[in-house]
């Protein structure tokens, strides 16, 4: 392929150099196309293309030959350097310092406004619209991409929005992790764009929410997915960030089996001793994910995330339900306070559940650490079968030899080793019961009968009862909360639709209710009775 007359000063400075190999993954993966545009390549982008240090050092020479006079910052890059987080990306290590310009920041690249083209709306948040939509790359390949523009008023952006809109960017910049949604890049047009990763499947919300005939997801992939999570949770929180609007909304589906953290809009950088962010004014935030010390005063940590990813588990366990529906938001923190807890989902084993009590223990030292998350998650795994016979007995979870079987407990283990009834997930149907555990051979067994107990982990605080598997919901009775008036259990999925979101905002007959995605933009805290919620700064 041809150099492109826009690039060739490219070409002739690493000609210059004998870095000319590089002039295509430069141009193409780093998207450079103009000198101005290396202020916001990292030396770890020119890793990324197999540059060692010291051609690095001959280019930032060479740039810095090019470029005479002061390096000019352009205003995005002062105001995204004045929102990056505290902490950094590596610098290069023993080799001696970095020649290369260093940005706080490290944009991948700003993308000329003609080479996006929006397509149709995937939808639309607090403070923009998101549109599919198509990147072309100066070598005339395309990417499809996600584009978020800033929504613009008769008067321009609103300041906040503008503020949220720019923190996101100046965040998501510096991110770079398999399931963490990627920004490719900024457009300075009006409006001002983010174009980022496409997740072609949309939100890991709605395909819980999905209507049949798609039919429900997998516990194994559920796990898979939980997985993921704690992986860029765990990745975010090493960066010294709290993201503070974990839900299934924020989950995007990259692939079927595949999720990205996204929407880095309420994402801060942890500070002082406590690792802590206390918000500094009235903001929307979550309600029924929200930690109580986050309702309370406030204030976000990992350990307030790390109830944000209990509640995450929950909704996906519950097909997408609401946390705390019909609860109005002054009544969550009371209720939290009083120590009450979702109760555990149909698809939740006893072990998974009382990871997710762990989640939501009152104080935040007490609850789990993401980097640990992953060994609990390992602890609470589902184990994996092979039907051997037909069960066909009235009550029992339907099979047929060959069906894949994911083993969710067996039921009353705990109390009768030798229990033969065992709850799971037919791989084929979809269909979760119970069945004789002599239906099943388990996948490390050695094709063996599974005659033991699967789970490993401590059974649930409340949840050590003896039973009948199909008394789940009974048996968290301790933990339980005792439905709020009209809260709604297993309410149709298709009403359950912008419920979730209207967690955001006011219930009905709250001042202020706006009943719909855009809660969380016009939402001042609700006054709760007598009981200051969170502090109004
Ligand atoms: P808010 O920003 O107010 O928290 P939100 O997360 O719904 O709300 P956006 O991040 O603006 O708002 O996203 C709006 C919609 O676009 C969401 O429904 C989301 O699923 C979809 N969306 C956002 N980013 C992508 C993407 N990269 N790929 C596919 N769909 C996306």
């Amino acid at each position: 392929m041809l150099p492109e007359a826009g690039s060739l000063w490219l070409l002739k400075l690493l000609r210059d150099i004998q870095l000319a190999q590089f002039y295509w993954p430069i141009l193409e993966e780093l998207n450079v196309t103009r000198p101005e545009h290396f202020d916001f390549v990292k030396p770890e982008d020119l890793d990324s293309i197999g540059m060692g240090r010291p051609a690095q050092r001959r280019l930032s020479e060479a740039l810095k030959r090019l470029r005479s006079g002061p390096k000019s910052k352009n205003w995005v890059y002062k105001i995204l350097g004045g929102f990056a987080p505290e902490h950094k990306e590596p610098t290069l290590p023993s080799q001696g310092p970095p020649h290369l310009p260093e940005p706080e920041g490290g944009l991948k690249c700003l993308i000329p406004e003609g080479a996006v083209c929006r397509r149709e709306l995937l939808g639309s948040g607090c403070f923009g619209v998101v549109h599919r939509g198509l990147w072309t790359l100066p070598s005339g390949k395309s990417v499809p991409v996600a584009v978020k523009s800033l929504r613009v008023g008769p008067e321009g952006p609103v300041g906040t929005e503008l503020g949220d809109f720019l923190r996101e960017v100046s965040v998501m910049m510096n991110l770079e992790h398999p399931h963490v949604l990627r920004l490719h890049g900024l457009v300075l047009g009006q409006p001002l764009q983010m174009v980022m990763e496409l997740a072609p499947l949309g939100s890991l919300h709605a395909r819980l929410t999905a209507p049949a005939p798609t039919p429900p997801l997998p516990v194994a992939l559920l796990f898979l997915f939980l997985r993921q999570l704690a992986g860029a949770m765990a990745y975010l929180g090493a960066r010294g960030l709290v993201h503070r609007d974990l839900a299934t909304r924020n989950l995007l589906l990259a692939s079927a089996r595949t999720i990205k953290v996204a929407d880095f809009g309420l994402v801060r950088p942890l500070s002082g001793a406590r690792g802590r962010y206390v918000m500094g004014g009235p903001r929307p935030i979550p309600y029924a994910w929200c930690a109580p010390e986050s309702l309370r005063h406030g204030a976000f940590s990992s350990a307030s995330d790390m109830w944000m990813f209990g509640v995450t588990l929950w909704e996906m366990f519950s097909g997408g339900e609401e946390p705390w529906a019909g609860v109005p938001p002054y009544l969550i923190l009371q209720r939290l306070e009083d120590r009450a807890r979702l109760p555990r989902p149909p698809l939740c084993s006893r072990t998974l559940y009382s990871l997710a009590l762990r989640c939501w223990a009152p104080h935040p030292a007490d609850r789990p650490s993401f980097t640990h998350l992953e060994e609990l998650l390992q602890e609470a795994w589902p184990s994996e079968g092979c039907c051997v016979r037909d069960v066909t007995e009235p009550g029992a979870l339907r099979m047929e030899p060959g069906d894949p079987i994911t083993v969710i407990e067996g039921s009353s283990s705990f109390h009768s080793p030798d229990s033969t009834i065992w709850k799971g997930q037919n791989g084929r149907t979809f269909k979760v019961g119970s069945f004789p555990a002599s239906a099943v051979t388990l996948a490390d067994s050695g094709g063996l009968p599974a005659t033991r107990p699967v789970h490993r982990g401590t059974p649930a605080r409340g949840d050590q009862h003896p039973g009948s598997i199909d008394g789940d919901r009974k048996k968290a009775n301790l933990w339980d909360v005792p439905p709020a008036r009209g809260q709604r259990r297993n309410v149709p999925l298709e009403r359950m639709k912008g419920g979730t979101e209207c967690a955001w905002s006011h219930p009905p007959g709250v001042p202020g209710s706006t009943g719909s995605h855009q809660g969380r933009c016009g939402f001042s805290h609700p006054e709760p009775q007598g009981r200051p919620a969170l502090p109004l700064e």
